[in-house]
């Protein structure tokens, strides 16, 4: 650290600096993260959410760059001031459509979709059930609800069901559908029941299903045909398998409304620019009708899974494109993920705190643009690391 920094710091935290001290500690656990710029066109990306291929698609570029022509590149302010175009009006009625719900409303983001909707639907005095295993934003929108925030371990009906059992009061049960960083999914089916059964809403993070799963790409909900009726929220994003950038909640007119009303990350956040829509629009258009990508995506899925029980890798369970390789240690996921990067793969490594202590993993996710041949190398190289087990650092 130059001279300078040192001082500034010292005068501002006087002689330890605790963010310092903070960051060290990272280090020496194996935690710290780091950003890496991508552009080599070289190495096969094996950790991207682009599952169905649709961020680089023509027809979804050319839709963008068109309506940036027609609208201008930002929305210029938030939807209820005068952001609101026909760009967003349109996509919200398509994603009503596809979603078979009354209708649908655009967020910014996932993370502010998730807190926004949570904090207008419970709060002090209302009764909050989460995964242990949900994404950081459902369980960031629980703490910051004011409600009584109940956490339940991954999938268990059982003590869900006890803990609906004790709460008196407005109840809502979140879910992921597909689960962001181990790739299962949710048993809904049974959640639907449960929440019927204690008059309970029901909402589903769908970020990783829609797109890759359900005949139309509807995601779990259409895979299970479920309804509004049991999924009466139903929580979609742009970034992943649509390509494309932003989310969605869908549900019945009353919900939309409420949302518009009380949810502080719609009301204060510029809307979403008018150009994302459009290429949002074109590229749910390609999930619905090229079913060919989710055929693809589901034979390279198959074919890693096959090849990685026939080598013995100790690969997590899962049937989507998410494909967790279980390692334990987060220094070994780390330096794992270096050599790969020296083979030509880019793929992360997932450590604490986005996964529970000591259960580090290779995080690797499947697209339709990769070819068998991308699969098979990958295996070899995963086996030959998992053969030498080497964890120097
Ligand atoms: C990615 C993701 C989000 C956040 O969506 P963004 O649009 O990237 O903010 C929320 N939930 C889940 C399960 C996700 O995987």
């Amino acid at each position: 650290m130059a001279r300078g920094c040192d001082c500034l710091a010292m005068h501002v935290f006087g002689l330890v600096n605790p963010l310092q001290t903070k960051l060290n500690a990272l280090k020496s656990q194996g935690l710290y993260r780091s950003r890496r710029i991508i552009d080599d066109k070289n190495i096969v990306n094996f950790c991207s959410n682009d599952y169905l291929g649709l961020s680089k698609n023509e027809n979804v570029v050319a839709a963008f760059k068109k309506a940036a022509d027609d609208y201008g590149v930002g929305s210029g302010s938030a939807h209820l001031i005068c952001g609101h175009s026909k760009a967003h009006h349109l996509l919200e009625e398509e994603l009503a459509e596809f979603t078979g719900r009354e209708r649908a409303l655009l967020f910014s983001t996932g993370y502010m979709a998730n807190l926004g909707s949570i904090n207008a639907l419970v709060g002090r005095g209302d009764f909050l059930f989460e995964d242990k295993l949900n994404h950081a934003s459902l369980l960031d929108g629980g703490l910051s609800s004011g409600a009584n925030f109940k956490r339940y371990l991954h999938a268990d009906l059982t003590q869900l069901e006890k803990l609906l059992y004790k709460a008196r009061g407005e109840k809502l049960i979140v879910t992921d559908g597909v689960f962001s960083m181990d790739g299962d999914v949710a048993p809904l089916r049974e959640l639907a029941i449960l929440a019927k059964q204690h008059d309970t809403l029901l909402m589903v993070d769908d970020a990783h299903g829609f797109g890759v799963l359900g005949q139309t790409g509807g995601g779990l909900t259409e895979e299970l045909n479920l309804t509004q009726n049991d999924v009466p929220i139903l929580m979609g994003t742009f970034g992943k398998a649509f390509g494309t950038f932003g989310a969605f909640i869908a549900g019945s007119e009353t919900l939309i409304e409420t949302l518009i009303q009380f949810s502080r990350t719609y009301i204060y956040t510029t809307a979403l620019p008018p150009s994302i829509a459009e290429a949002t629009r074109a590229s749910l258009k390609i999930v619905i009708t090229e079913t060919w990508r989710r055929e693809k995506l589901q034979t390279l899925i198959s074919q890693f899974k096959t090849g990685a029980a026939q080598l013995n890798l100790p690969l997590m369970p899962s049937d989507s494109p998410i494909q967790p390789l279980f390692v334990g240690d987060s220094f070994r996921a780390s330096k794992m993920s270096e050599q790969l990067l020296e083979a030509g793969f880019l793929v992360s490594a997932i450590r604490p705190p986005t996964v529970p202590k000591n259960k580090a993993r290779l995080r690797i996710t499947l697209s339709v643009l990769h070819e068998a041949e991308d699969v098979s190398r990958l295996l070899e190289t995963l086996c030959k690391l998992e053969k030498t087990k080497d964890y120097s650092i």
